[in-house]
């Protein structure tokens, strides 16, 4: 078995912070979204978002002082008086990872994510894929470290991916999440959340023919063009439809060797809609150090440089490596 050669203290620090917040995500989804919640109410995952947020903050705070987090979240929406409630909400769940917080503290956390991003910087997704979290489907806590434009460590924690569907089952149960980390040239590894019997190398897979592609995509219609990728699934030749998953768990699948292609292509409502930062960095790197390649649509490396989005790239197109060329091929001639 590979020996798991990653030990900095900045790997250590968000093993374990993503680790605390992801049982946290979990205790809030799994208390507070009922068969009965209506589409509309987003309150469970605003209570998660937040709560998240503050506690990854503050350990970063104790743990690496001086360290820059750009966050998803600021607290500006739970300074107003219509915030009170929910703020006590993200207070108590906050509380059972940092006794002594109070609601003001809650809001200065959460707001150490706000600002632009300087050279060196931690960027947080404390609930990527909100819809799925929602619909207890799959969601991630994802959180990376980004040096001059390039990701250098990053950390998903996926509490709803079952260890057997990244191939690291052992003694854990299909209850039990996954972890996955990865750092530059170090490897992409993942355990069972709570289980952590060692740690699994993560390799995409080897596959190299088009037409058995397993492709992934967003369950959000909104998030990507779901004609467009039915379009390259055919000029591919691929027979399996593609696969609906939320948030950034499909990139640790991906890692995992369980799809070969994922895609996000430009949703025909936003065209000019540009990826934000949290929600790729630590996914890229995951993909990355399994072997595979992502850029965006049209074959350019990720930049992680510009501010909160990646201003400079269009969508994002992620492989095993072996199909990168062909995907590429398909979608310029589909003019996507
Ligand atoms: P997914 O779970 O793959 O649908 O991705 C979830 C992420 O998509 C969210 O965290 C949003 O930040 C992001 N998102 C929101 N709107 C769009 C859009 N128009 N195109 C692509 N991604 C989006
Ligand atoms: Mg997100």
């Amino acid at each position: 078995m590979d020996q798991f050669p990653i030990s900095s203290a900045d790997a250590l620090f968000a093993i374990e912070a993503v680790r605390e917040a992801s049982l946290l995500a979990r205790r809030i989804q799994r208390e507070m979204v009922t068969g009965t919640l209506t589409k509309d109410d987003r309150s469970p995952v605003t209570v998660a978002d937040f709560a998240v947020q503050a506690v990854i903050a503050r350990r970063l705070a104790e743990q690496l002082p001086g360290a820059t987090l750009i966050g998803e979240e600021n607290a500006d929406a739970l300074r107003l008086e219509e915030g009170v409630a929910i703020l006590d909400q993200i207070t108590e769940f906050v509380r059972s990872s940092i006794s002594d917080a109070t609601p003001e503290e809650v809001c200065n956390l959460i707001d150490r994510g706000a600002g632009e991003p300087p050279e060196t910087y931690w960027t947080l997704d404390p609930i990527d894929g909100t819809k799925g979290f929602l619909r207890r489907e799959q969601y991630a806590v994802a959180l990376a470290l980004v040096r001059n434009g390039k990701v250098e460590l990053g950390v998903l924690g996926c509490p709803e991916l079952a260890p057997k569907n990244v191939g690291i089952a052992g003694q854990s149960s299909d209850a039990d999440g996954c972890i996955c980390v990865a750092s530059r040239d170090q490897g992409a590894w993942c355990q069972p959340l709570t289980a952590k019997p060692g740690w699994q190398k993560l390799t995409a897979s080897p596959h190299t023919q088009s037409s058995s592609a397993r492709i992934l995509r967003s369950v959000e219609k909104s998030h990507t063009n779901v004609d467009e990728i039915s379009q390259l699934a055919s000029k591919l030749g691929t027979t399996e439809p593609p696969v609906g998953m939320d948030s950034q768990a499909k990139y640790a699948v991906l890692a995992a060797g369980g799809g070969d292609i994922m895609l996000r292509l430009l949703s025909p409502s936003r065209p000019d809609y540009r990826e934000k930062i949290w929600d790729q960095a630590a996914g890229s790197i995951v993909i990355e150090e399994a072997g595979g390649r992502i850029t965006d649509l049209d074959g350019k490396s990720l930049d992680f440089s510009h501010g909160r989005t990646l201003a400079k790239n269009r969508g994002v197109v992620a492989t095993n490596g072996h199909l990168h060329d062909a995907v590429l091929s398909a979608l310029r001639q589909l003019g996507a």
